[in-house]
């Protein structure tokens, strides 16, 4: 047998405009740095570059007033060699297909990465939600459940909250599911309501992943948290709960910025001031505990630690060159291009990459899925530690092949999941 690929690549899906790839051409990128790394199993490489499964759906719902609206919305399986589908719903204006495939593919790369049973999977809405009321987004997200209903359920793909979607919206995921399977099927989303077979910890569980991975990072670098300056763009569920964590270990939030605006205070601002702000006004604008921060000055600020925890695209080649921290955690997913990347590597910014830095969610989704087939709940400080034992271990072994290999943190992470992902794949084999 041919130990290389034997036919030409065709890298580029015929359903992607190749010269405006999106997130899927960083995604690509970053798996064209690790396939040197790869060895024997760089002949299966090209199962990374395209998702096994992409569906599209149309998604009508009556609006209030009575009109009909469509909206866009897709679930794409990146790859399931090791376990089902895994990975959120996002609901935002902005979503596309290439975006979903993004997320999809890095959904694949952290499951393997923190080792647990899943491949990567992710879908979203093509919507605004903030347009909708209770009952039109009620709707929506029955209607598209019910449009994935095809490829989803508990041992094929399960669904979880990622940006705009909540608790509330895995309630109508899991009922609707169930509505249409005719039993009950809590495993068929995470991140539910705890009365619902939600689990304890999983609102906090990525933001408390972030500031795990950050004191492991801190530690190598002879960074100690006590006293030391963060700055945090986006304060939603995993920015706030990791700013917070780490000001209740000594840090200092001096910036933070979100879709509306910036804050900024040299003395620190009171995190759980800012926190009750957000959910009243759902921003950080108008906050009065510091002065206003301008969009660009957020990323020049004179920080130790950045946590972009928002959307993806945010560190470019433009602002990287202006970040003065000395470390970087991604707690969203993609937020910096492979060129900014490389411009932090060469300034000795340290980057935490998003596929283990805010992989604590979907590692205590993995822990609800396992409770809700057991039908036995663990308690709050179980569920925590062994997150901390997951993520530390899973941050351990990265930081070890990038000091091998002499690679970033984001090579380094993708060398362990995707040589584990495609050793699943040589072993499984190619079905005929
Ligand atoms: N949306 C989260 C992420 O990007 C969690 C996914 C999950 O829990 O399945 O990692």
């Amino acid at each position: 047998m041919n130990k290389t690929s034997s036919t030409p690549s065709h890298d580029i899906p015929s359903y992607l405009d190749p010269n405006n790839l999106g997130p899927w051409g960083i995604y690509l990128a970053q798996v064209d740095r690790v396939t040197p790394y790869l060895g024997d199993l760089a002949r299966w490489v090209e199962t990374l570059k395209r998702p096994k499964r992409s569906l599209i759906v149309d998604v009508p719902i009556e609006l209030d007033n009575g009109t009909i609206a469509h909206y866009e919305g897709y679930r794409v399986q990146h790859n399931i060699s090791r376990g089902p589908g895994k990975g959120g719903v996002r609901f935002h204006q902005n979503v596309t297909l290439s975006e979903v495939m993004a997320l999809s593919a890095w959904m694949s790369i952290k499951n393997a990465a923190v080792n647990v049973p899943y491949g990567g999977a992710k879908g979203g809405i093509r919507v605004d939600p903030s347009t909708l009321s209770m009952g039109e987004l009620e709707r929506l997200t029955r209607r598209y459940t019910s449009e994935i209903g095809l490829i989803i359920g508990p041992s094929k793909d399960i669904p979880a909250p990622d940006v705009n979607t909540n608790e509330r919206i895995m309630a109508w995921m899991m009922d609707t599911y169930s509505m249409n399977s005719g039993s009950t099927a809590t495993g068929v989303v995470t991140g539910k309501p705890i009365d619902l077979g939600g689990s304890l910890g999983r609102k906090e569980a990525t933001g408390r992943g972030v500031f795990t991975v950050g004191v492991e990072a801190a530690k190598r670098i002879g960074l100690s948290i006590d006293g030391v300056r963060i700055a945090v763009q986006g304060f939603g569920n995993v920015g706030g709960t990791a700013a917070k964590l780490f000001v209740e270990a000594g840090a200092r939030l001096i910036a933070v910025q979100d879709h509306a605006g910036g804050v900024y205070n040299d003395q620190g601002l009171d995190v759980v001031a800012l926190q009750t702000h957000v959910t009243e006004h759902g921003s950080v604008l108008g906050f009065a505990g510091g002065e206003v921060l301008q969009p660009e000055e957020f990323w020049a600020c004179d920080c130790d630690i950045l946590i972009p925890a928002a959307l993806e695209g945010q560190l470019t080649a433009h602002n990287a060159p202006k970040v003065k921290a000395r470390m970087v955690i991604e707690g969203a997913n993609g937020p910096t291009t492979p060129e900014a990347d490389d411009i932090l590597q060469a300034n000795n910014v340290l980057v935490l990459p998003d596929v283990i830095a805010n992989a604590g969610g979907v590692t205590v989704s993995y822990f609800e899925w396992v409770q809700d087939f057991s039908s036995f709940f663990w308690s709050e400080a179980e569920i925590n530690q062994r997150l901390v034992n997951i993520m530390t271990d899973a941050f351990t072994a990265v930081w070890n092949v990038g000091q091998q290999h002499k690679v970033s943190l984001r090579t380094a992470t993708f060398i362990v999941a995707c040589t584990r992902i495609l050793h699943a794949r040589a072993m499984r084999g190619l079905y005929p």
